[in-house]
């Protein structure tokens, strides 16, 4: 009896063994392509072993291309012009491109496998983006959900950047992730200190890079990240404007200020910042000393649901319902907004309804 259960058990572990032996060989052979060759802008050639994908492929080369989702086909940055070698356009990839986009051949590189030969087209200036070491030098709450991270630069020791853009952050694998990847964090620092990074983080409750910088970071610590990048900028009129911002949206818009205090910018400008509840709500102080350090600032502070106990006596409702009531006519305004997807959104119909020019409104959506 005893000598037929472990025959049987032989036998069982035997087959278990030589199944997991068959997959791991023709996963092999399924994704091996064997080496590729990228050309370039016609002018440089990259060999790369095929398989994986065009984005994470450059990546590993070091030409940062922007991304956001981290591969996942929901940002839509990665574009990228495929002349040869992409085959069909996927799924995907279609509500990311228009026909002009698609009649000249541009591609999600995030989704483009790299399994034969392939000459691509980048932009030039994607070539000045670098990637940084940095120390994490200084962590702060700023909410029971947000804090404020300071990366000191140490290979290359400076950066140059536009306030309003981002950089990319690399976490690493750790316990509850196992492969690397990368997330999009706008700068919030003052932008004379060339050194040092700062970001506003909130925390995305099973967020693969949030859980890693809330839980697992520390002071101390080594982190890469890579950049410049994003369109995201105070143009250079004298149009008077409007900041609206959520959350970590808070990050790009303190930057701009910093921007206008340090060129002397004198531009009016109302920053409307909504919270939740008062836990919600950080950074006022900060905002207060800049409306005595900028010429002709305010900042409105609007909480939509204060609860029992807390006491508030700044504006209440909505930041839509707020700036609505506030502007009355946005005719002459241009809007600069910062945060969730559902905020934006339902502030540029307020800002339309209010008589802006969607051509001056700009926007950096936290997806
Ligand atoms: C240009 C740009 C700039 C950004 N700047 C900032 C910034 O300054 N500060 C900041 O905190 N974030 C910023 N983000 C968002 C950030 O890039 C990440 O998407 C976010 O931190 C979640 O990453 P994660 O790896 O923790 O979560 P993931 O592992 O990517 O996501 C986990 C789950 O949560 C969902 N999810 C992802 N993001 C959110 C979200 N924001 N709210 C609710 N659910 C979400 C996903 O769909 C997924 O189902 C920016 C995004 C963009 C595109």
């Amino acid at each position: 009896m005893v000598l037929s259960v472990l025959i049987a058990v032989t036998v069982v572990s035997s087959i278990g063994a030589g199944l997991a032996a068959v997959l791991t060989i023709s996963e092999y052979f399924l994704s091996n392509y064997g080496p590729c060759q990228i050309t370039i802008n016609d002018e440089r050639k990259l060999t790369v072993q095929g398989g994986k994908d065009l984005l994470s492929m450059l990546t590993a080369e070091k030409i940062f291309i922007p991304s956001a989702c981290g591969g996942r086909a929901t940002c839509g940055l990665c574009k990228l012009k495929v002349l040869e070698g992409a085959g069909p356009l996927l799924p995907t990839e279609e509500p990311f491109l228009n026909r002009e986009e698609k009649e000249s051949n541009v591609r999600l590189s995030c989704q483009v496998k790299v399994r034969n030969d392939l000459k691509i087209e980048i932009p030039p200036e994607l070539f000045a983006i670098r990637q940084f070491s940095c120390r994490c030098a200084e962590i702060i709450d700023l909410t029971y959900d947000i804090k404020q991270f300071r990366f000191e630069l140490k290979e290359p020791k400076t950066i140059d950047y536009i306030p309003g853009q981002y950089i990319q952050l690399l976490t690493p694998a750790y316990e509850k992730n196992s492969e690397e990847v990368y997330r999009a964090y706008s700068i919030s620092s003052d932008p004379t200190d060339k050194n040092n990074i700062e970001l506003i983080i909130r925390l995305v409750p099973g967020g693969i890079c949030t859980t890693y910088c809330f839980e697992y970071l520390k002071v101390g610590d080594e982190v890469k990240i890579n950049g410049p990048y994003g369109n995201f900028r105070l143009s250079d009129t004298d149009a008077p404007i409007v900041f609206i911002a959520g959350g970590s949206g808070m990050a790009p818009i303190k930057c701009i200020l910093h921007q206008m205090k340090n060129e002397g910018i004198k531009r009016k400008a109302t920053y409307y910042f909504g919270a939740n509840t008062i836990k919600d709500m950080f950074m006022a102080e900060q905002m207060r000393t800049f409306e005595k350090e900028l010429a002709d600032f305010c900042f409105v502070p609007a909480v939509a649901k204060p609860q029992g106990d807390e006491k508030w006596d700044g504006q209440i409702g909505l930041v839509t319902e707020v700036f609505r009531r506030d502007l009355k006519d946005a005719t002459e305004y241009e809007a600069y907004l910062c945060g969730s997807p559902g905020m934006i959104d339902a502030s540029i119909k307020v800002l339309t309804e209010l008589g802006i020019n969607k051509d001056n409104i700009f926007y950096d959506k936290f997806e």
